[in-house]
């Protein structure tokens, strides 16, 4: 299982990653990914960008040295009414849309009124990929969230930084395992992630893949090997992005 592309990036636009995106773009090449997308955080979490920063993104070139560059967002929930700071005028604009749940951005609630934003989230057709499910600051009813992005047609990312104990999602291990055993039981796609915020971590799935061995995720379902499965995904919401 070859994964080629990495579709959560952040540049030294979100205020505490250090790479350019030509950083990012050289990284792929040297690592034989075929695309990336840029995710930098939403304007909520501080020391992020501002909105001219995401919506300006279209004057960078859709591909780069050979690798596909998508234009996108690591937009923050900022409601339990599963609001997101995504400027409106930004939607048309950008390649794909990640939605996560940042505990400095936005205070967590209970388990329930958490599970309620995601799902809320989910109604707006535009958000592509839910990031890093499963940080127990956060609290959500898995299966809840895994039967709505089944409903909606939503990817489950499995973040490979969760896994790491330094991170600030440490203990997210055993609920991302059993969010891939949900999302597999009922078919639903997952991606997996680096977030990365130094272009070396770009396309390190070590961790993302041995959940996706030991739970027996079938290949199908995972979005990493194919950049036309990716896009073709994306352009069921109306998008006309090419590979190349
Ligand atoms: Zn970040
Ligand atoms: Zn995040």
């Amino acid at each position: 299982m070859k994964f080629v592309l990495d579709c959560h990036v952040h540049t030294i636009a979100s205020g505490h990653a250090y790479s350019t995106f030509m950083d990012y773009v050289g990284e792929a090449k040297k690592k034989g990914l075929e695309l990336i997308a840029l995710t930098d955080h939403g304007p909520k979490m501080p020391g992020g960008p501002n909105e001219f920063h995401i919506i300006n993104q279209i004057v960078i070139p859709e591909v780069i040295d050979g690798i596909r560059v998508l234009k996108g967002i690591e937009a923050n929930i900022i409601g339990f009414d599963g609001s997101v700071d995504v400027p409106e005028r930004a939607y048309p604009r950008l390649d794909l849309i990640i939605v996560g749940f940042h505990d400095v951005v936005f205070k967590p609630g209970t388990k329930e009124q958490n599970t309620e934003a995601f799902l809320k989230a989910m109604e707006n057709e535009m958000i592509d990929i839910i990031a890093h499910p499963g940080n127990p600051k956060v609290p959500v009813d898995n299966e809840a969230l895994v039967l709505g992005a089944k409903k909606y047609n939503k990817i489950i990312e499995i973040n490979n930084a969760s896994f790491l104990t330094t991170k600030s999602r440490a203990g997210s291990k055993e609920n991302c395992y059993e969010i891939a055993r949900l999302c597999n039981k009922h078919g639903v796609k997952m991606i997996a992630g680096t977030d990365s915020h130094v272009h070396f971590d770009l396309g390190v799935f070590n961790n993302s893949i041995k959940v996706f061995e030991e739970v027996g995720v079938d290949e199908e379902l995972i979005m990493n090997t194919s950049a036309q499965k990716l896009v073709d995904y994306l352009n069921t919401k109306g998008r006309s992005i090419k590979v190349k």
